[in-house]
């Protein structure tokens, strides 16, 4: 397999203040899980072999399961899919809402 990472995320990404690492996870660990998160490492990794879509259903997924860490929200692994799905369908369907939260739309 080529090193090559292959994930549509910069390397870094920042989160709360702090700089995040964004890396892709190897077909041996994501036989089981498509992403993971380490609060301590500051590292997101991601299914280098999911398609674009799918990555970044899990980077929401990662993001708000970090977050809830992060701001003790203490959301149920339940309320953290749903929640990150339900983000993931309005960014799809409104991208220029979601350029505008950004502040980056034209
Ligand atoms: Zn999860």
């Amino acid at each position: 397999m080529s090193n090559d990472k292959s994930i549509i995320f910069p390397d870094t990404i920042r989160i709360h203040g702090h700089t995040w690492t964004v890396e892709p996870l190897g077909r041996e660990l994501a036989r089981d899980w498509a992403g993971d998160f380490n609060t301590t490492q500051q590292r997101i990794r991601i299914d280098e072999a999911a398609n674009s879509e799918s990555q970044g259903q899990i980077m929401l997924h990662e993001l708000v399961e970090a977050l809830s860490g992060m701001y003790q929200l203490e959301l149920e692994h339940p309320q953290v899919q749903g929640l990150s799905q339900a983000l993931f369908a309005v960014f799809r369907d409104n991208p220029e809402v979601a350029k505008l939260i950004a502040g980056v739309a034209s």
